[in-house]
């Protein structure tokens, strides 16, 4: 995974990706002075893993400014304090690459490895960013579930699925709808945005019931 990631952290295919990660952190008064990454932003967790968890792409003061995917930002606050709750992490909080923040039998990634503007990106970036994708669920060779967190994991898992010739027919995205790839199961949930979670479209409940419920098709009980 070094090679990989020292590759990755060096890709500039995407014109305007690379000009918006580089231009974000002067936009952010709160974070003023800081010296953001600004570059792909690589997984992070345990590649021989049974569980993947994929997100849309890295937070603009988030991973975008730490360098570590779910990392310094609303998102990540809550979505570590859950794993952490049911087990995955072994601190419930991620704040900093150097916060000792370690996932147990996890790898967590996105489909997007830089930050698109308003969390949109094109068609052709994702596209572009699928061999990194692709690359990262090949080496999970114990991979059992992915938790897709919004329709553009759960898309861009499809399409992974799709070109490894598995048949993805009627399989839309649904809260918390479980789908059996023989190889691999999928779990659907809402992303963790603030959005999401201020809006109450998703609740700590729900997403904690969610990541009950792939530690399950994981195999995982404790
Ligand atoms: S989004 Fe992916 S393909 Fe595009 S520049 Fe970033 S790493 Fe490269």
């Amino acid at each position: 995974m070094q090679e990989f990631n020292k590759k990755l952290i060096e890709c500039r295919k995407c014109d305007r990706l690379v000009r918006f990660r580089e231009e974000v952190s002067g936009r952010n008064s709160r974070y003023a002075g800081e010296n953001f990454w600004s570059r792909p932003v690589p997984g992070f967790g345990d590649i021989s893993g049974s569980i993947l968890v994929l997100g849309l792409a890295p937070a603009a003061t988030g991973g975008n400014r730490t360098g570590r995917v779910f990392t310094g930002d609303k998102s990540s606050d809550f979505l570590v304090s859950c794993l952490h709750e049911v087990g995955i992490s072994n601190i419930p909080t991620s704040t900093s690459i150097d916060d000792g923040l370690e996932y147990y039998d996890t790898y967590i990634t996105a489909v997007l490895k830089c930050v698109p503007p308003n969390d949109k990106p094109a068609g052709e970036e994702i596209n572009n960013c699928s061999e990194y994708l692709e690359f990262e669920i090949d080496s999970m060779s114990n991979l059992k579930v992915v938790l897709t967190l919004g329709t553009v994991a759960h898309t861009g898992f499809n399409k992974y699925l799709r070109k490894k010739g598995f048949d993805t027919r009627g399989k839309k995205f649904v809260h918390g709808e479980v789908y059996d790839y023989g190889k691999f199961k999928e779990v659907c949930c809402y992303h963790p945005s603030p959005r999401n979670v201020n809006t109450g479209r998703l609740s700590r409940k729900q997403f904690i019931d969610v990541l009950w419920k792939v530690k399950h098709q994981a195999n995982r009980f404790h």
